[in-house]
């Protein structure tokens, strides 16, 4: 790819190295999640799908797509709108890659550079049932502009309702069970921005206790399932309230894809064994609680898998004690459970755990 089909280099490299730095950030991206964009001259340039914002400049994970064409069928309920390969550059995608299934949200908003990311923060503030509250009092205080969109499915749903949002010219959009967007019209504004909306948003997390590795080795022994590997994930499992929020059901989109709709909560003196035969074939839950001890993950699960326990672990440990909170609906997760787009994300995940 030349120098000259991106603009220049240096604004490409900026937009570049803001995209790692987001996709490096545990607290903002977790694996395969998040993605940015940078427009110029009717073309943008888009986080590929199934590819990570962490390996921007280090792999070819940027898709060109022309704007105007997408907006256009997006606004007209054209399909093609949804998975956006029609509107691939194809002389400039060298690496064949497809856009991101959220390409048309980020085609629809007026600004040059946007960044959009699954901030756990964000997720924390925007499931309260009090969030509109809250986040004004936060954001109220940035002197941003700022707006709120409702959860909608990812792709089209979400990318008209973002569409309309966008008429205030917000610098911020909070994405009701979902993440946030920051846009602005130069790489550096943009990183400005994230860094005074992430200082507003900050969430002390709940401080649980130290996971029994031991205990945990015993009782997964032989069953197909470990125990995670990371300190923080165990945190799920050591704190009533960290069960309650994060057994009470599915909080944002990526969770449902990676890890299903069910969370298993062992009970008190049951052998994993028995706890697992007790569940209908084919419904073992991904992610295990075992209160008090740790969190157990089926060797089944990928690394987008095994992070997004992590994930929930950092959300449920910024929910304030006894909060309410707004899960997603029955249909809500069946949208996303039958979502082809996202059968496609999730095989370029089960690859890149083969490379
Ligand atoms: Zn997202």
């Amino acid at each position: 790819m030349t120098v000259a089909t991106r603009g220049s280099l240096s604004e490409f490299d900026q937009f570049l190295e803001l995209s790692r730095q987001i996709g490096t950030d545990i607290l903002k991206t977790q694996g395969a999640g998040g993605n940015t964009s940078l427009k110029r001259d009717g073309t943008m340039w888009v986080k590929a799908s199934g590819t990570w914002l962490a390996h921007a400049g280090e792999r070819d994970i940027m898709v060109p797509v022309t704007v105007a064409p997408l907006v256009d069928a997006l606004r007209r309920k054209d399909e093609r709108a949804e998975k956006a390969t029609d509107f691939v550059v194809g002389p400039l995608n060298s690496s064949g890659l497809r856009p991101s299934i959220e390409t048309s949200f980020h085609a629809a908003l007026p600004n040059a550079v946007i960044a959009h990311y699954h901030c756990v923060n964000t997720i924390a503030l925007s499931v309260l049932t009090n969030r509109e509250q809250v986040l004004a009092e936060r954001l109220g205080a940035t002197g941003l502009s700022w707006t709120t969109v409702p959860y909608r499915r990812p792709g089209t749903p979400l990318a008209r309702e973002v569409d309309a949002a966008s008429a205030s010219r917000p610098d911020v959009l909070i994405l009701f069970n979902h993440g946030i967007i920051i846009v602005g019209e130069t790489v550096d504004e943009v990183a400005a921005k994230i860094e005074t909306v992430s200082a507003s948003l900050a969430m002390p997390p709940r401080e649980a206790g130290v996971p029994s590795f031991s205990m945990l080795e015993t009782l997964s022994s032989q069953t197909g399932y470990s125990p995670a590997s990371d300190m923080e994930s165990h945190q799920l499992a050591l704190s009533r309230e960290n069960i309650r929020l994060a057994a009470g059901g599915s909080m944002y989109p990526d969770h449902v894809i990676f890890l299903g709709t069910e969370i298993g909560v062992l009970p008190d003196g049951m052998p994993l064994g028995e706890f697992l035969t007790s569940v209908p074939a084919g419904m073992a839950p991904k992610l295990v609680i075992v209160p008090g001890h740790g969190v157990l993950l089926s060797d089944q699960l990928t690394q987008g898998g095994k992070v997004m326990a992590r994930c929930l672990a950092e959300v449920v440990a910024r929910i304030p004690d006894h909060a309410q909170v707004i899960y997603l609906t029955d249909d809500d997760e069946h949208d996303l459970t039958n979502w082809e787009a996202e059968q496609y994300r999730q095989a370029l995940d089960r690859e890149a755990i083969r490379k």
